[in-house]
């Protein structure tokens, strides 16, 4: 038995706000704050370099790369964290290809996240030699995985809609192929219970500041099976993931270590919110955290079902098949979505029609899901997103 959630103190929640974005930027925990002043005013302000060595900024990567591990079901020193996931796909993807050099194909799916998909386009053009990205649908995947495949590379769950692939036989089929893995865990990590040792992939990647609530930017994070991390030759080979950086040799060596997918510099004051932020999690059983939010995503179908008959629900309906996110289809939806905001209730809205609200059990409870399906029903039946000053789409919507 772990904590019992919600555990809304350790967070700060603007009061009268109920947060359902948790999938895109998760909520400041209470000693982020202080844990960055500190590391500004006494690491930074009064020690300056010497902090790398007296305040632990050096060992910070690893440090949080193991608190990381532990979240999604991986051994120790099996997580290098830095950089943005765009970045770490990219790695994992070059890596990727370099373990099976007689193969051309990365095969994805047409409901990956962009950036995922750019990065794979965009490695692609470096190499000048008959690779190819598939897309299939997600469901057609697993037929798609022929003998020409180098890797499989998919997102665990659908950032739009919150479908979840079958990890377990998704490897299974790839691996039986001869392909190698790649999950990307962004939409995963602390929002479902993870065990990527037990899953036998290659790879897996993710960020840490969606349900992680390592706050906007912070790190990434890759994970590389430990037998193979050896073999592993960094695209991006920068001198932090070099065996050994302050030897300043001329020529690259890898570290031993999966922190041989380092690259440059760590981000320390994000490293260091993030770390603050990933300490919440002491004592959360996973298994628990995935009940909750099953509870209240279904809780959040059934209300919605009940009072907002203009909403279409564009998730699986089956908990078992979806992550912690609930997607409504709705043709003003983002419209409906800048109401829904003005009247406290945060969610987003992905093009085409898609109002996205995350459940994150760390600190939405069932009371906030309640309430917040009452706002968004006043928000339908009195035409309220019909308001003028709702039609103009921001940058980040
Ligand atoms: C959020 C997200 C990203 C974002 O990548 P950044 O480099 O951190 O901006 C990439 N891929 C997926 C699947 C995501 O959900």
């Amino acid at each position: 038995m772990g904590v019992s959630l919600p555990r809304k103190d350790l967070f700060e929640i603007p009061d009268g706000i109920i947060y359902l974005d948790g999938n895109s930027l998760g909520v400041l925990p209470k000693g982020a704050a202080s844990r960055a002043t500190r590391v500004i005013e006494q690491e930074w302000g009064q020690q300056l370099i010497r902090a790398w060595n007296s305040a632990g900024w050096m060992d910070l990567p690893r440090v949080v790369g193991n608190q990381i591990a532990t979240l999604i079901g991986a051994p120790e020193g099996s997580v290098a964290t830095g950089d943005t996931l765009s970045i770490k796909v990219y790695q994992a993807l070059d890596a990727a290809l370099k373990m099976r050099p007689d193969r051309r194909v990365i095969l994805s799916d047409n409901g990956n996240f962009p950036s995922d998909l750019y990065m794979a386009q965009g490695l692609i053009g470096t190499k000048n030699s008959g690779y190819e990205l598939r897309t299939p649908a997600p469901e057609h995947v697993v037929d798609a995985i022929s003998e020409d495949v180098a890797v499989v590379m998919l997102t665990h769950v659908d950032y739009r809609s919150g479908r979840m692939h079958d990890m377990p036989s998704v490897t299974k089929a790839a691996h039986d192929a001869g392909a190698v893995v790649i999950w990307d865990l962004a939409h995963s990590a602390g929002a479902v219970n993870l065990d990527i040792g037990g899953s036998n992939a290659e790879f897996a990647v993710g960020c840490s500041y969606k349900y992680l609530n390592g706050g906007p930017g912070a790190p990434a994070f890759i994970y590389a099976r430990p037998d193979i991390v050896q073999g592993i030759d960094p695209a991006l080979s920068g001198w932090l993931g070099h065996d050994a950086p302050f030897a300043m040799e001329l020529a690259y060596r890898p570290a031993m270590s999966t922190e041989r997918l380092r690259v440059g510099t760590p981000p320390i004051l994000q490293l260091a919110v993030l770390q603050e932020a990933l300490s919440v999690w002491e004592g959360v059983d996973m298994a628990d955290l995935r009940a909750s939010s099953m509870r209240l995503c279904g809780l959040f179908i059934a209300e919605v079902e009940a009072s907002c008959p203009a909403l279409t629900l564009a998730s699986p309906r089956d908990a078992t098949l979806r992550g912690s996110q609930v997607s409504l289809a709705f043709d003003h939806g983002y419209a409906a979505m800048q109401a829904l905001i003005d009247r406290g209730v945060i969610g987003d809205f992905r093009a085409p029609d898609i109002m996205r609200f995350g459940f994150t059990p760390l600190y939405i409870d069932e009371e906030d899901v309640v309430k917040a399906v009452k706002v968004l029903q006043e928000v339908l039946d009195t035409d309220a997103w019909q308001d003028p000053k709702y039609q103009t789409r921001s940058r980040v919507t």
